[in-house]
Order: structure tokens, then C-alpha cells, then sequence
């Protein structure tokens, strides 16, 4: 059955001129056969006349089965003054061997005179000539509107041309381009309906989001009549990024009901999102509507407690439909509710009526008095959960002793540390160098108990953080930030000064330092809280160790 909308994905030709985005052509073809398994109906590859990666993309394309999607080459209409069959870039998009060939061509007069420098009737010829050479070699094309809803405002009449003369030559769909993104909803929705009304041909939109109306206004598009949307995974794209496809198809699937992905292929949404990320080796953006790991995380007591009675409450959608998952960010507004979700997230067997609740509770908001936080550092939470459940625990170790210490070996400073750490009746006593005294105890801390446990060899800290938390404090770490910064000190020298002042004023700062650790399959943060940033740390890297003891 045909889809009521179709999905363009561009991720590789338009999401590929984003800003620290670069696909090889294995990157490529692995997300075009992803894009083809969710079931997108056109995956634009690349510009095979503007670079020779694409040209070989389209070589290598060619040998693969697409079971749900159309593969197209992207390109310009013909230069001017040069027959369309003699042009290179024309020629090149035959050669891709694609089903599908989508062209841009002027719509604005404003480019048609200062850009191209032509006569606006041999902009109009280009149009056509190019459409009908891609047809007369039996392409499905699609013809791109550039500046479309811009050149509309200038010369309407002159736009309604631009697109007439690729109808006229046959093309498939007119594709009313928003290249400067800055129209409004209202805007797209009046002269995408102007488009369908003097077209006979099927009409789609490619927007940006240069004012963060990509989605809106292709919805609005929708609405008016277009049939078919262009865009993105994850918005990629030059400037603020392209409409972005795992917002829109929720919307048009979730929200105007309307039938486009297949149905199935809905809840493998946030996994499409997380993959294109992780080739191009971008952090996944928390906040991303619909599939970020915050869209459905709950925060304020209150909230918590409603979501827990009526998921509804705080929620637009049910977040499996879309693969994400409800998390519940523990916090110093957190109420019972907050613990109890977090503690079953992590595993354990706590309800509203445990009687250690009321304890854990205590304990949590007490320590965020102090400076901890938990969000981050669902460890050393799972921790002190544990602690107050199993009375019987003890701690697989303990540290008797440690020392750091630093020294200046001609250029670099060398930093040791010594850590005495008993396991049972056994003492293991190690010491290590490293190039901060965080990295030194950390090493020696390892060495000392791997001994005793192998498995700890596996894991690595990932993330290593720090925060100043007095807020008189942080005023002079400011300021004693702004000295060192012309100087380009070390960055820890602000942190420092700021201890030494903030001591000789006899108001010490405490420290908070964040730590995150991966044993290559889990990840885990910790926490640690204190007036002195090594004791800070080792707090948070015990917590690691334990917590990836616990978990065996
Ligand atoms: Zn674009």
C-alpha cells in the first residue's frame, strides 16, 4: 500500500555539509542499508559531479539490494550556454546508475540575475532541458526548488515558471525548497497550497531549521498538500541543520495519524538516531525531541509521583513507541516516588512501603546538603541503596592508606602515589606514576586491586569532572580564572588559588568530581564530594571499583 507521505532522507548529500560531519564510504553505506531496513523511501547518496567519494559510493551502491528504498543521485540543472548533453555534472548523474536523479534549479529571480548571471528564459531552459534528458534516460526525477519560497515572494510569477517548466518536462515530483530556512510556518503553508493548485504534479518540502521551524514548517507543508518530505537523521546539515526526519516522522505517524514509515519500524527510531551518531562520531544530544535520552526524564517530585499513578500526566506519548524509555533523574527535589523508580530502574526490589525508603531518602538529601548529585552518578546512588538494604554488606575492600605526591623532572611534572588497600586479611601495597595526581592514584589504586580482583583490568574511566561548589568560592575562582587565562596556565591552577584563598579566609570550598567508568560493555558515573579534590576523587573512584564488583 502507498505511504499518504513519503520520506526523503538526505543524511548523506545534505546532512554531510554539517559542521564537523564526515562520512567515508564505508560510513555511507553502512547508514544507507540502516535508512533501507527502517524503511525510508528515497536515500539520496551523495552529488557524484561535486566529489569523487560519491562517485565511488554510487560504484559500490550499485552491487547492494535496497528492499525498501530508491537510491538517488543529487545534482544541478545544466550549466548555461552548454548543451545538457554535453555538460559533465549532467553526465555524471546518469553514471551513478541510481533509479532516482534529483535536480536543484533557480527559482528566484534575485539568483537567477546576480547568481547565475543569465537571462531568466535560459534559466527556464536549463530547467527543462536537464528534466527531460534525466526522463529521456528513464529516470524518476525530482526536481528541487531552490529558494523557492523566497523567490516566490520576490516574482511569483517568475517562480510559478521555474516550476511549470520542469512539469512541463516531466518530472515526477516539484520538491519547494526552504534553503535559507528563515520562513515562517504560515509562509510555507500559503505558497506550498499556491504550488499544489497551479501543479498537476506530485509536490514535496526540504526545509532548514536556521530558526528552528525545520519540523513545523514541513508540517505546515503537509497540511497545505505536499506529499512528501525531505530531511535528515538527527538534523544534520550545513548552519543549524536540515528538517530533522526523527522528529517529523513521529509527528506524522504519532500525530497528524497519517501513514508514512512503516509501523513496525517506529520503535527502532531512537536506536536509527543513536546509530547515525555513533558514525558520525557525534555525542548523542540529550534534549533531542522524541528519541534524547532526557525527552522522557523526570525530574521534580510531584511530576514523579503523578507519572508513577497516570503515565499520561507528564507525558505526550507512551516513549516505546518511539524506542526511548521513561528515567526518573534523582535530585534534591526528588520525593519517595523518584527513589523508587531509580531503585527499580537499577534493580532493586524497593516499593513505596519498604521501610528502609524513608532512610535511603534521608541519606540521599542529606548528601546533596553536602554537595553530591546523583543524576550523573547512578553508581554511587545504587551504592548507598544497597548499603541500606542489605545490612549485612561490607565493602569487598578498604584503603588504609594512600599518599600522592609531585615532583618536577626537568620539563614535565611526574606525579606518585602509594595506596595501601586491604582485601580480607590480604594487604596489597602499590605505587604508581602518572601525569596527574588523579591518574597516578587511580593507577596504583588498580594495580593494588587487581590482585585480588582480575576483572577490574577491564575497566577504564571515560569522563573525569570537576566543579567548585561554594558559590563565594566560585567568585574567586572566577576571578583568579580570569588572571591565569592570559597566561595559559594549567587549568587546574584557578581551582587551586581558589582552595588556598578560600582556606586562608577560613570558609574551605568543597569540590565535587564526577567520574565515569565503562567496563566496555556498561557505563557507570560515581561521585565524591570534599574540601580536597584528591580525597574528592578517590571517593569517586572507589565507587567505581565497587560498583563494578557489585555488578558481578
Ligand atoms: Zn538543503
Amino acid at each position: 500500500m502507498k505511504p499518504q507521505v513519503e520520506i526523503y532522507d538526505t543524511t548523506l548529500r545534505d546532512g554531510s555539509q554539517g559542521e564537523g560531519i564526515n562520512f567515508s564510504v564505508a560510513d555511507k553505506l553502512r547508514i544507507a542499508e540502516r535508512l533501507d531496513a527502517f524503511g525510508m523511501h528515497y536515500i539520496e547518496g551523495g552529488w557524484p559531479g561535486s566529489n569523487p567519494k560519491d562517485i565511488e559510493f554510487f560504484a559500490q551502491a550499485k552491487k547492494k539490494k535496497f528492499k525498501n528504498a530508491r537510491l538517488a543521485a543529487f545534482g544541478s540543472t545544466r550549466k548555461k550556454s552548454v548543451p545538457v548533453e554535453q555538460d559533465d555534472q549532467v553526465r555524471l548523474l546518469i553514471e551513478a546508475e541510481t533509479p532516482v536523479v534529483t535536480i536543484f534549479g533557480k527559482t528566484s529571480m534575485l539568483h537567477v540575475k546576480e547568481v547565475l548571471r543569465c537571462t531568466p528564459d535560459e534559466n527556464l531552459a536549463m530547467i527543462g532541458d536537464t528534466v527531460k534528458f534525466l526522463k529521456d534516460h528513464g529516470k524518476f526525477v525530482i526536481y528541487d526548488a531552490e529558494h523557492c519560497f523566497d523567490g516566490y515572494k520576490l516574482d511569483p510569477e517568475y517562480a510559478v515558471a521555474t516550476w511549470q517548466a520542469a512539469e512541463k518536462a516531466g518530472a515526477d515530483f516539484i520538491v519547494l525548497c526552504d534553503t535559507n530556512g528563515g520562513c515562517l510556518p504560515d509562509e510555507i503553508a500559503a505558497i506550498t497550497k499556491a504550488a499544489v493548485s497551479k501543479l498537476n504534479c506530485r509536490v514535496g518540502i526540504h526545509t532548514h531549521d536556521d530558526i528552528g521551524l525545520g519540523a513545523a514548517n514541513a508540517l505546515a507543508a503537509l497540511d497545505a498538500g505536499a506529499i512528501h518530505v525531505q530531511g535528515t537523521i538527527n538534523g544534520y546539515g550545513e548552519r543549524t541543520g536540515n528538517c530533522n526526519l526523527t522528529s517529523v516522522i513521529p509527528c506524522i505517524a504519532l500525530k497528524l495519524k497519517k501513514t508514512c514509515v512503516p509501523a513496525k519500524s517506529l520503535p527502532k527510531l531512537k536506536e536509527l538516531s543513536q546509530f547515525v551518531d555513533e558514525i558520525a562520531n557525534s555525542r548523542h544530544n540529550p534534549r533531542q525531541p522524541w528519541v534524547g535520552s532526557a525527552a522522557f526524564a523526570h525530574k521534580g517530585g510531584m511530576h514523579v509521583n503523578a507519572v508513577q499513578k497516570l503515565t499520561s500526566s507528564y507525558e505526550h506519548i507512551d516513549p516505546a513507541l518511539v524506542g526511548n524509555a521513561r528515567t526518573v533523574l534523582v535530585s534534591d527535589l526528588s520525593g519517595r516516588s523518584n527513589i523508587v523508580m531509580k531503585a527499580q530502574e537499577l534493580g532493586f526490589k524497593l516499593t513505596n512501603d519498604t521501610p528502609e525508603l524513608k532512610q535511603i531518602l534521608h541519606r540521599v538529601k542529606e548528601l546533596e546538603n553536602q554537595g553530591y548529585e546523583f543524576e550523573a552518578a547512578e553508581a554511587s546512588l545504587a551504592l548507598l541503596i544497597r548499603a541500606a538494604l542489605d545490612k549485612t554488606f561490607v565493602p569487598r575492600f578498604n584503603i588504609e592508606t594512600y599518599h600522592v605526591s609531585m615532583r618536577r623532572d626537568k620539563a614535565a611534572s611526574i606525579c606518585e602515589a602509594t595506596v595501601k588497600v586491604c582485601v580480607g586479611k590480604t594487604v596489597h601495597h602499590e605505587v604508581a606514576e602518572g601525569d596527574g595526581p588523579v591518574n597516578a592514584l587511580d593507577k596504583a589504586l588498580r594495580n593494588a586491586l587487581v590482585k585480588s580482583f582480575p576483572e577490574l583490568k577491564k575497566v577504564v574511566l571515560t569522563d573525569y569532572k570537576v566543579r567548585i561548589l561554594d558559590s563565594k568560592s566560585k567568585a574567586v575562582a572566577k576571578e583568579a580564572l580570569q588572571v591565569v587565562k592570559g597566561r595559559g596556565d594549567f587549568m587546574l591552577e584557578p581551582v587551586m588559588r581558589d582552595f588556598n584563598r578560600a582556606a586562608s579566609e577560613g570558609t574551605a570550598a568543597k569540590t565535587r568530581v564526577l567520574i565515569e567508568s565503562t567496563d566496555g560493555k556498561r557505563e557507570w558515573g560515581t561521585v565524591g564530594v570534599n574540601e580536597n579534590i584528591i580525597e574528592a576523587s578517590l571517593q569517586a573512584l572507589v565507587d567505581s571499583m565497587e560498583y563494578a564488583l557489585l555488578k558481578k
